[in-house]
């Protein structure tokens, strides 16, 4: 950041702080999420909100060595006490939120004290990404799925509704409060595909549209503190954790990915199995080879070992398939109102990911892909927990944060994309993480995890 961007900010600030003040917002919060998925915040008064475009707000880099409990690190690129960052509100994306009266949102760009990028910004490595398959000439739209579980009680799990799966009566029983989240996001801009009453006990699900990638990541993070905030009103609590209850199904993190290039969706325009064109296999072909390395960035909890199990409809597979659920890449092809609609939903990633990480972790996995015009094995259209079990064996991803660790430390493609620091912290923090619940229990592991997210 120069000095001509710091203009370029202050000026914008301005006349931000004016619209915000207009509106009656009295603060702006800005969040980054940390390598543990935790959403973290640093918030000033509007009338900082110029000198904070310009200048930023003073954060400490230990963040980077965080754990969801808030334990600190000390790894080899992150975690220690001194030095200090800058979080740049990102005034593109400032939402004035309908949950949290007189609140604004932005979500940050870390910079160093010099005006460089922090290495370890997570969001900023995620647009290096979608710069570098610009530069590859291919775009790429993006949505995260947000599933959350709803309780009256914390710390313990109380369903906040006793409907059944998919019920009507489980709608009924909470009308006004997803009319009232619909009204929210509206008011936040962001446009809703479908809501309903998900498998687990007092389970929910919503889905929003298609943006490009590090804005579906923000959107991302937008939405589960809008759903977070409204619960609040309601007297409820909403866990995004993977893993609520210990038994039962958990709330996923899918992710929904489609490559273009000039405006054509390259999922549904080719000659290639499921109608996908040659770009499209190679870079789903991509994906799925890293897929276990790539669960240390989309599945970083052990609570997300206990959801990512056959028969859950998580994904818990290193297969793709058309339209079937527990493969962890769903290929899902356009439907004939909107053929253009095709796309790969990774169903193995849950919500303590990072999203700007997963957003990178795709991106490079899928280029690499590209790249190497990788070619997909065949697909899977059966449930992969029918098959005989050597299959089963050979074809499960990690079962442990453990193992997922050492596939991404081992990974050339993801180490070298997310530089040697942020790929280092991430290693760092992922073998703390086991080493602190390698005796625990699932109902230790599940409570520990439960309201972190
Ligand atoms: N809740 C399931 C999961 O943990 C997903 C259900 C679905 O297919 O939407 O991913
Ligand atoms: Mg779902």
């Amino acid at each position: 950041m120069d000095q001509h961007e710091r203009k370029r900010q202050a000026a914008r600030g301005r006349q931000v702080r004016s619209e915000l003040a207009e509106r009656g917002v009295v603060a702006l919060a800005t969040t980054w999420v940390d390598n543990s998925g935790v959403t973290r915040v640093k918030a000033v008064p509007i009338q900082r909100v110029e000198y904070a475009a310009a200048w930023g707000i003073g954060a400490s880099p230990v963040f980077d060595g965080f754990l969801p409990d808030d334990a600190i690190v000390a790894g080899r690129y992150a975690g220690g006490p001194v030095g200090d960052l800058r979080l740049h509100p990102d005034l593109t994306r400032v939402t004035v939120l309908a949950e949290q009266p007189g609140w604004a949102w932005a979500p940050a760009v870390r910079y160093q004290q010099d005006g460089a990028v922090h290495p370890q910004d997570q969001r900023s490595v995620a647009r290096a990404a979608v710069a570098a398959l610009g530069e590859a000439g291919y775009a790429a739209r993006m949505a995260f799925e947000v599933e959350w579980t709803l309780s009256t009680t914390e710390p313990d799990f109380t369903p906040a509704a006793s409907g059944p799966a998919y019920g009507y009566t489980r709608l009924v029983e909470r009308s006004d409060y997803l009319r009232d989240l619909l009204v929210a996001l509206d008011g936040q801009g962001i446009p809703v595909d479908q809501i309903h009453p998900e498998y687990g006990s007092a389970q929910y699900e919503i889905s929003v549209a298609n943006e490009d990638p590090v804005g579906a990541a923000d959107t991302f993070v937008l939405v589960r503190e809008t759903i977070r905030a409204l619960s609040m009103r309601y007297g409820l609590r909403a866990s995004f954790s993977p893993k609520v209850v210990a038994d039962g199904v958990g709330n996923g993190g899918h992710v929904h990915v489609s490559l273009w290039r000039d405006e054509v969706n390259l999922f549904s325009a080719g000659s290639q199995r499921c109608g996908m064109g040659k770009e499209a296999e190679a870079f789903t072909a991509g994906v799925l080879a890293h897929l276990p390395a790539l669960l240390a960035i989309g599945a970083p909890s052990p609570a997300s070992y206990l959801r990512l199990v056959p028969s859950h409809w998580a994904g818990p597979f290193q297969v793709w398939g058309l339209e079937n659920r527990e493969a962890a890449l769903r290929l899902i092809a356009g439907s004939p109102g909107n053929p253009a609609a095709a796309n790969l939903e990774l169903k193995a990633f849950d919500q303590s990911a990072n999203p700007y990480l997963v957003v990178a972790g795709l991106l490079h996995t899928g280029m690499a892909g590209i790249a190497a015009a990788a070619e997909l094995p065949d697909p899977v259209n059966i449930d992969p927990a029918s098959l005989p079990a050597e299959s089963q064996a050979r074809l499960r991803l990690p079962t442990s944060l453990q193992a997922a660790t050492d596939a991404f430390e081992a990974d050339e493609v993801l180490t070298k994309a997310l530089g040697e620091t942020l790929a280092g912290t991430i290693v760092d923090l992922r073998r703390a993480e086991v080493a602190r619940f390698a005796d625990a229990s699932p109902d230790e592991i599940v409570a520990a995890a439960r309201w972190r997210y």
